[in-house]
């Protein structure tokens, strides 16, 4: 994946470090080899590797398709521990998740909200990660929401028209529905499960709870499971 800084001509572009390492270790990359590569929020096509050293590899790009369409779908996600919030941060973006809002439930632990991990180039760069894997090129958008409440009564709404709206939550609830087509709105709770003050409010604003049966899964397998499962 390509970001607009790597460009040293209109369609040339270099690139260094992290990537240089994956191409020279996994591809075995020589001068005219083929890559499928795409630019960042752009394009998808071909990269013809002109020339590599051990400091950076040249590439020309022929780009000439559009990236896969993001599943209609906005992810409400109490914030996880850190080194878990990378890894989710990986497979939402390869699932094609389209917004993602990190928020705040009574079972975060407050100092998840202090990880370097957050920071904005720390998001983008697991995000760019999942891309890579799914070749794809869109970033999700990502949003942070400290506070449940107002987020809940006083943003949720707009963010959530005319989408389905589920909250996971195990226990006697409906089976969660599968092969949607329309927009989906799903809240998916922390590692020790959402509090009942929290799934009435949600509730309130129109979430239906929806349970994936009795195993109870991880928080990073139920995000992949369930956005395997409605679309
Ligand atoms: N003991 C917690 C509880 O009972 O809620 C477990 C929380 S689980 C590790 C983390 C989140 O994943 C849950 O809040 C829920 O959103 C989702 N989840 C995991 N397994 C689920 C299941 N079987 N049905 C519905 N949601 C599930």
């Amino acid at each position: 994946l390509f970001e607009p800084q790597d460009f040293v001509a209109e369609q040339q572009a270099v690139i260094q470090g992290r990537r240089l390492q994956h191409l020279l270790q996994t591809h075995n990359a020589e001068p005219g080899q083929q890559f499928r590569a795409g630019v960042l929020n752009s394009m998808v096509g071909q990269a013809e590797l002109l020339n590599i050293s051990s400091d950076q590899a040249l590439f020309h790009l022929s780009l000439d398709s559009i990236p896969p369409e993001k599943l209609p779908i906005t992810l409400i996600l109490a914030l996880p521990r850190p080194k878990m919030l990378r890894r989710i941060l990986q497979t939402v973006a390869s699932m094609g998740v389209a917004r993602l809002i990190l928020v705040n439930s009574f079972r975060v632990e407050k100092s998840f909200w202090q990880t370097p991990f957050l920071q904005p180039e720390a998001v983008h760069e697991q995000l760019v990660l999942g891309l890579e894997q799914a070749k794809d090129t869109v970033l999700p958008e990502v949003m942070l929401e400290k506070r449940f409440k107002p987020f809940v009564e006083d943003r949720l709404a707009a963010l959530s028209q005319n989408s389905v709206k589920l909250v996971a939550h195990p226990g006697n609830y409906a089976a969660c529905p599968r092969a949607l087509t329309e927009p989906v709105t799903l809240a998916i709770g922390p590692e020790g499960g959402w509090i009942e003050y929290e799934v009435d409010k949600l509730q309130q604003a129109g979430f239906t709870p929806v349970q994936l049966g009795e195993r109870i899964l991880r928080v990073e397998v139920a995000v992949t499971a369930l956005l395997a499962r409605l679309f």
